[in-house]
């Protein structure tokens, strides 16, 4: 017998009427109306059922820390990075455990299954990076974290970084990660692409480098990134993140970077709410966005996905891990206003994502993990409007957490509203 069956779901790719057959942790069949018995049913009344959110840029040993040892008074990315530095010598493990350890129970009532966190490999006692260690063994079974070892204070700027990082990739981390633009010059900073990229094609890791997070149109690292990506052989297996200074380059010069990227195969993650808030802050009026360019890169073939980047942190004060409020946030700066622009807002915080992740099983196709969520929400349009409530988030054919629809469903067209507007009078 089937273990669970969802009922009448609208899926991503616009099918209606689907149902979802799932057995011993996997989809087992998809179709309409399946004529199967299954020992539990939900009914998704013609809801979409998506894949699970993936976020692909985060700082989870960071996260929920804001406030200690202060507030970032100016809210600059400067500020915020001294900040970090105050509160490192502060840190222990056990606090840096159970705030990573509460942000992945935010992250599973939003139906946010996997994230990739940098982790700043420059503290000496590598604490966040057994902290980090840890809680990717602790959330596995609902959550799937991958960590990218992240030299914050730079390469070649900071004198133990690089053996660091190394350290942290033997420990267990995942990915390497990069700060070229906080390197001390630009050619220090191309040199430090160099030696990770050859240092990751090495030990066959991907890549994912801080790139260009900046306002300077001639912070360019991202042409070298795709330069040794291409060199190197290492295709889909590199990210470029932030890549802000694109936003302020010269138009000539981005139409020949990003057939270089796209031929490269480098995917790029804008983190909109952070570089919105971050960026163009040393300018007056007007103000720069500060976003990498997203349509253009989605339009040059180069994969495109949206991260959070940071929640309650020295960076950032706001932040909940709800990847439709990115999603939404990444169509109004990107200004991705057309029917097949917000689409693509929402499978940049979807699938697009998993596929920089790398993430096996992700999808709903037969054969797939069964994990997904119920949005209370006809569409993923819809989904992003309403910033809709995760009905059911079901992992591995186990519904993992359930949020009710809101009582008055005043934003809905077409839906009854059960609100009296006569009350108190
Ligand atoms: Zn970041």
């Amino acid at each position: 017998m089937t273990d669970l069956i969802l009922r009448n779901a609208t899926l991503p790719d616009g099918r209606k009427s689907i149902d979802i057959a799932i057995s011993g942790g996997l989809i087992t069949a998809v179709g309409p109306r399946l004529p199967l018995a299954a020992a539990q049913e939900i009914d998704a009344a013609g809801n979409l059922v998506t894949p699970p959110f993936v976020d692909a840029h985060f700082h989870m040993d960071a996260t929920l820390s804001y406030g200690l040892p202060r507030v970032n008074q100016s809210g600059t990315l400067l500020e915020g990075i001294a900040l970090w530095g105050e509160l490192k010598p502060l840190l222990t493990q056990e606090a840096l455990v159970q705030r990573a350890m509460q942000y992945c129970d935010w992250a599973v009532a939003r139906g946010l299954l996997a994230v990739r966190s940098h982790v700043d490999i420059c503290d000496d006692s590598l604490l966040a990076v057994e902290a980090l260690l840890h809680v990717k063994k602790q959330v596995a079974p609902y959550l799937d974290l991958q960590l990218v070892a992240f030299p914050q204070d730079g390469i070649l700027r900071s004198a133990t970084a690089f053996a660091n990082l190394k350290r942290a990739i033997t420990m267990g981390v995942d990915v390497v990660g990069g700060i070229p633009h906080f390197e001390r010059t630009m050619a220090d900073g191309a040199e430090s692409v160099r030696l990770l990229c050859e240092y990751a094609a090495e030990q066959g890791l991907r890549v994912d480098m801080h790139c260009d997070e900046s306002d300077d149109p001639l912070s360019r690292h991202i042409e070298t990134l795709a330069y040794h990506t291409h060199r190197l052989g290492m295709q889909g297996r590199v990210t470029g993140s932030h890549l802000t200074s694109m936003h302020s380059m010269d138009n000539y010069y981005v139409s020949k970077l990003l057939p270089l990227m796209h031929e490269s195969g480098v995917a790029a993650i804008a983190n909109p709410l952070i570089n919105i808030t971050l960026q163009g802050r040393h300018d007056s009026y007007p103000k720069r966005r500060g976003m990498t360019r997203v349509p253009e890169m989605l339009a040059a073939g180069i994969p495109v996905a949206f991260g959070q980047d940071c929640a309650m942190d020295p960076w950032y004060s706001l932040g909940s891990s709800d990847m439709l409020e990115v999603a939404h946030m990444g169509l109004h700066v990107a200004q991705m206003t057309g029917q097949d622009a917000m689409r693509a807002c929402f499978k940049a915080v979807t699938e697009t994502p998993a596929q920089i992740l790398g993430l096996q099983g992700y999808g709903l196709e037969v054969g797939c993990n069964a994990d997904m969520v119920l949005l209370d929400a006809q569409d993923a349009i819809e989904a992003i409007r309403l910033r809709a409530a995760r009905l059911f988030v079901i992992r591995r054919g186990k519904i993992v957490s359930r949020t009710p629809a809101p009582h008055a469903q005043l934003d809905l067209p077409g839906r009854p509203v059960d609100v009296d507007f006569r009350l108190g009078q």
